[in-house]
């Protein structure tokens, strides 16, 4: 047993997800159709967002996100190190300087407090990461941001529907990052990514950079580009998915229930909320100092777990040129030696979430 399978929900979902396959393949357009538009449309309404871009995976939708705001070669962008690599992947392809700061020793979010401090005159972006299907707090960073003339980039690859405050993730930033690789909780058959903004010039901008710097149908190149668009394919399967993802948060947060309730009395270290946000679960993140050992020994029982991220970003050989040394991010360094990750998906069986349980609790 592995902590994603997606088989169950195709099974489930076969007719719909085939007949989306057929829809596409008999339209006659392939590129930029009817299904991304529409995608699209719909993604950006569910947001209460008046625009979405379609692109090729999460890690572009963060670069192209950050060149339609403006942020590019020398400039800061304050971020966490306790992420998804991609993130600082991205900030470094568009040649800016992703700057570090520790994550809350609670939920693991970026310390909003901490950003003031790591402003410089160079700083130009705030790259907040909704992590693990929870989202960091927006409001303090907006006002940091309205006071030194910064944009703020929302890392929403992992935030699908989350809210807090009643605030869905992805609309509060000038713009915000979306990927759609499988695993995620609203997931494509193969990669996909989108980039939602309120702001016209700003979409326009995604546009043109998705499709090597032109404007659609009018086949002039004013600054280069790439070539990042969202295959038609798993865009009409988005599209269908999406009508569904208020259903597939249901079943994660019912997973994460069980969980709770069957761990809450064992010294694992359980996921905490903020008060008042909806945590969509992305990952069930658990936290033990004896980590390696259980994973092991889960492992010697056909349990297969994963961890949510065993080396800190800054720690990287490739960004050893950031000039971070282990201690730089305390907090980071300390959870990833700890922290481990639970089966979670949507249509993962009571069975199968029993055995996870049962053979944990064994092991603990
Ligand atoms: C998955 C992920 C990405 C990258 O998305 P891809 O579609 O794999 O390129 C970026 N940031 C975070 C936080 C992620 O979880």
């Amino acid at each position: 047993m592995h902590v994603w399978d997606y088989l169950a929900e195709y099974h489930a979902e076969r007719e719909d997800i085939l007949d989306a396959v057929e829809q596409v393949f008999e339209s006659g357009r392939l590129i930029l159709g009817q299904s991304v538009l529409g995608f699209e449309s719909e993604f950006a309404a569910y947001h209460g967002l008046r625009h979405c871009a379609g692109v090729d995976n999460g890690t572009n939708a963060i670069k192209l996100a950050l060149q339609a705001l403006g942020v590019g070669k020398g400039d800061e962008v304050i971020t966490v190190s306790n992420t998804a690599a991609p993130t600082v992947v991205a900030i470094d392809a568009v040649g800016a300087v992703p700057v570090f700061v520790d994550v809350h020793p609670g939920t693991y979010l970026m310390d909003v407090d901490q950003v003031a401090a790591a402003i410089t005159p160079r700083t130009r972006c705030l790259l907040p990461v909704h992590l693990y299907g929870q989202c960091v707090d927006v409001a303090p960073l907006r006002r940091l941001a309205d006071r030194h003339g910064l944009v703020i980039l929302e890392d929403c690859a992992q935030a699908h529907g989350a809210r807090r405050n009643g605030v869905i993730a992805g609309s509060t930033g000038d713009a915000a990052a979306f990927s759609f690789y499988p695993t995620k909780v609203l997931g494509a058959y193969g990669d996909g990514g989108a980039v939602l903004t309120d702001d016209d010039a700003v979409d326009r901008a995604l546009r043109r950079l998705r499709y090597y710097g032109m404007e659609e149908r009018y086949y002039v190149v004013e600054t280069p580009g790439h070539n990042s668009r969202l295959d038609e394919l798993q865009a009409e399967i988005l599209r269908r998915k999406l009508r569904r993802l208020d259903g597939y948060i249901a079943g994660r947060r019912a997973v994460a229930a069980r969980y709770a309730d069957a761990l809450g009395d064992t010294d694992l270290v359980l996921p905490a909320t903020d008060p008042g946000n909806d945590h969509v679960y992305y990952v069930y993140v658990v936290r033990h100092p004896r980590r390696d050992q259980i994973i092991q020994a889960l492992a010697d029982e056909g349990v297969h777990l994963n961890i949510s991220y065993p080396w800190p970003v800054h720690t990287m050989t490739g960004f050893a040129h950031l000039g971070y040394r282990q201690g730089s991010l305390p907090v980071t360094e300390r959870l990833a030696g700890e922290i481990f990750s639970l089966p979670m998906y949507p249509s993962l069986s009571q069975e199968k979430q029993e055995r996870v349980i049962s053979v944990l609790r064994k092991v603990l």
